[in-house]
C-alpha cells in the first residue's frame, strides 16, 4: 500500500524505534507516547482495520497475542501488566488505517473506560 504510513515504516522508508520484528510482525515505539511504554504492534500484511480481517487472517491474528506476550516478557512489563487497545474505524478513533495494537505499560494506567 503505497500511501500507508505503517507500510512505509515496514519498508524502512520512514524510520522507527524498533522493538521487535519477525517475518509477519513489526513492533515499534509510538511517536507520541501516552504512557512510559507505548508500543505499536502491526502485521506486515496491510490490513486496514479489525473490520477488514478476512478468514485467511485468523491464524495471523492468533499469533499476534504471542508476539505481544513475548514483547512484554522481553521488555520486563509482563509481571506488572499492561493495557492493549485497538481503535477500529471512525467511531473507534482510528487515525492510521493499518491495523495496529497499542500496548501501554510502565505505570498504573489510571481511569478505565471499561
Ligand atoms: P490510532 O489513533 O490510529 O489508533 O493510532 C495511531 C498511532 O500512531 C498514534 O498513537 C500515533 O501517535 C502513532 N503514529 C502516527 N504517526 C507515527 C509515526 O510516524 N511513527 C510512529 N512511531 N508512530 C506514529
Ligand atoms: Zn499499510
Amino acid at each position: 500500500m503505497e500511501d500507508c504510513l505503517f507500510c512505509k515504516i515496514i519498508k524502512g522508508e520512514i524510520p522507527c524505534s524498533k522493538v521487535y520484528e519477525d517475518e509477519e510482525f513489526l513492533a515499534f515505539n509510538d511517536i507520541n507516547p501516552k504512557a512510559p511504554i507505548h508500543i505499536l504492534v502491526i502485521p506486515k500484511k496491510h490490513i486496514e482495520s479489525l473490520a477488514h480481517l478476512k478468514e485467511d487472517d485468523e491464524k495471523l491474528m492468533g499469533k499476534i497475542y504471542g508476539v505481544i506476550n513475548k514483547i512484554a516478557q522481553e521488555k520486563g512489563f509482563k509481571q506488572d501488566g499492561y493495557r492493549l487497545i485497538v481503535n477500529c474505524g471512525k467511531n473507534g478513533g482510528q487515525e492510521v488505517m493499518h491495523l495496529h495494537f497499542h500496548i501501554l505499560a510502565g505505570k498504573p494506567l489510571g481511569e478505565k473506560i471499561i
